[in-house]
């Protein structure tokens, strides 16, 4: 909890909701201690708002009228319980870490919630390393997990945020890690429901005997029910842990706005031939500088990573080499270890599954720790929409991200993930100052209509963002189908309904 987290005497526009919610309060204070709550209650017994930190998207700071941290599942789930029982109160919003930069960090999608921090369940439960399975808790950090598998056969997918982000938190989020998309890793959850029931879904250690690590087991698949939702609040997670491969190399290609299709679609030629590895990274100049490295030749530079043993690495490497050379798509080919920015060892050390170097990345960019980036005053925004894998879809983009700085004076910077053969996630990220705010949100605004217009839909939204799930999903029947599983599974709205969820009517 912060520093910054004090009450306001504004009352909640819904004073019923501040009462009930008020009561709730007072139960769950009892359950986690007066030192792990923050609320305020005011002379008619009602809750009123925090005033809380700013967030680094400078997205608006809603309503939250308080913000609980437990420190077992044990008191997370009688908070829950005592939540289900005062219908009128607001709902509770789950964080791991609260980390989420760029997409409003720990801002809840709508006012009137209670926050619940899991930032404190930090154990690894358990860890298997002969058989690549980890079962951790929300607060675990990404280098956290890291550190425990260093010089170990196994290795974590780990993203190119802060080491302090939570892995569950990012998989919920359908995070991007360097090997896959977060979500890949997850094998089962252990989720507080809303009524306080806890449940396992999916792949879960067998205390008796070994099974095989296979998260879809028999029947329906319940564990993606609640990936990007609010029927649910997880309190652990099985994830998958990658064989770490004998010798690793990363080969950086540079190329020009020319070269952009047919250097798109070589690499997903390798993609499908096998003969490049993990998520192939495409960042572009403004991206490079932005995080740090060296973008003043103003050309693009794919990472792309070759996974071998030691005797096959430089032969794997030199056939890498050898077709870019032959593409003709590329200004510059480099497999050397020599002349490196700090963009390229960052990149090179999360391939092998270590955060350590983000950190420095995040000085670099924001000049400030990650721990300060949401008072730092520092501006900044993702918009993550997915384009299909060709060199002509990600040209086309491209094109509606120059065009956006045409027309707005905003220049996103771009990282393209290509997270399979066939699609890949287009990140796009501005740093702003204060005085540019409204100016930067306008332009993402223009970035979703224009995006959505080619059919470019995004798989994650910011807390500001939240109404385009219903113009982005393509049948209404699915969004009415999670209107009745939210109401069948929490008929007292007991978990608040976040960005992905469907507002109750
Ligand atoms: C420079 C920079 C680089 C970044 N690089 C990456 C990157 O490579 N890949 C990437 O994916 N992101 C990246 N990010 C974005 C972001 O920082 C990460 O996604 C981060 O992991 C999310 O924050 P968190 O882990 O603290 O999750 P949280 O903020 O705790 O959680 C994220 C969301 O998941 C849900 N949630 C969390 N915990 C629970 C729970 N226990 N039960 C139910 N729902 C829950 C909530 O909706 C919450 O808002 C980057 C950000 C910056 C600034």
């Amino acid at each position: 909890m912060t520093a910054t987290e004090t009450p306001v005497t504004t009352p909640t526009s819904t004073s019923t909701v501040g009462t009930a919610t008020a009561e709730a309060l007072r139960a769950a204070t009892a359950v986690v201690g007066p030192a792990r709550a923050r609320h305020h209650v005011d002379g008619t017994g009602t809750a009123v708002p925090l005033v809380r930190g700013a967030n680094v998207s400078m997205s608006r700071t809603r309503d939250v009228l308080g913000v609980l941290r437990p420190r077992t599942v044990a008191e997370a789930r009688r908070v829950v319980q005592v939540f289900d029982r005062f219908p009128g109160a607001c709902g509770l919003q789950a964080i791991s870490t609260g980390h989420n930069w760029g997409l409003g960090s720990r801002e809840p999608a709508h006012d009137d919630v209670v926050t619940l921090d899991l930032g404190d369940l930090a154990e690894v439960r358990a860890l298997d390393v002969d058989r690549g399975w980890a079962v951790i808790e929300p607060g675990v950090t990404q280098g956290q997990l890291a550190a425990c598998l260093a010089g170990t056969s196994r290795m974590l997918n780990v993203t190119n945020s802060a080491s302090t982000t939570s892995v569950i938190g990012n998989a919920l989020e359908r995070g991007v890690g360097f090997r896959a998309q977060r979500t890949d890793d997850v094998l089962g959850l252990e989720v507080l429901l809303p009524d306080g029931e806890l449940v396992r879904v999916g792949w879960w250690p067998d205390a008796e005997r070994h099974t095989p690590v296979y998260p879809h087991g028999l029947g329906p698949g319940l564990a993606d029910l609640f990936v990007q939702s609010d029927l649910g609040i997880v309190t652990a997670a099985a994830v998958r842990l990658l064989p770490r491969p004998q010798a690793q190399r990363v080969v950086r290609l540079r190329f020009t706005d020319a070269g952009l299709v047919p250097a798109m679609d070589a690499i997903r030629d390798w993609l499908v031939a096998g003969l490049v590895d993990a998520v192939p990274k495409v960042y572009d100049a403004a991206a490079t500088t932005r995080y740090g490295g060296d973008g003043s030749a103003g050309q693009f530079v794919a990472h792309l990573c070759v996974d071998g043993t030691e005797r096959t690495i430089d032969t794997l490497v030199q056939l890498l080499v050898d077709e870019a050379h032959a593409s003709g798509a590329f200004v510059a080919v480099s497999a050397s270890d020599e002349d490196r920015d700090l963009v390229d060892v960052d990149v090179a050390h999360d391939f092998a599954g270590d955060p350590s170097r983000n950190d420095a990345v995040f000085e670099k960019t924001f000049g400030t720790t990650p721990a300060g980036l949401d008072a730092s005053g520092h501006g900044w925004l993702f918009f993550l929409p997915l384009v299909p894998m060709t060199g002509a879809d990600v040209a086309s983009a491209h094109g509606l991200k120059e065009r956006i700085a045409a027309e707005t004076g905003v220049r996103f910077g771009s990282v393209v993930h290509v997270l399979s053969t066939d699609y890949a996630d287009f990140v796009m990220s501005v740093r702003f100052t204060a005085a540019d705010r409204d100016r930067v949100h306008a332009a993402l605004d223009l970035a979703h209509e224009l995006f959505a217009e080619a059919g470019f839909r995004p798989y994650r939204l910011d807390v500001d963002h939240a109404a385009w799930v219903d113009r982005l999903d393509p049948d209404p029947g699915a969004r009415a189908l999670l209107a009745r599983l939210k109401s069948a599974l929490d008929p007292h709205g007991t978990i608040a309904t976040n960005r992905y969820g469907v507002p109750a009517r």
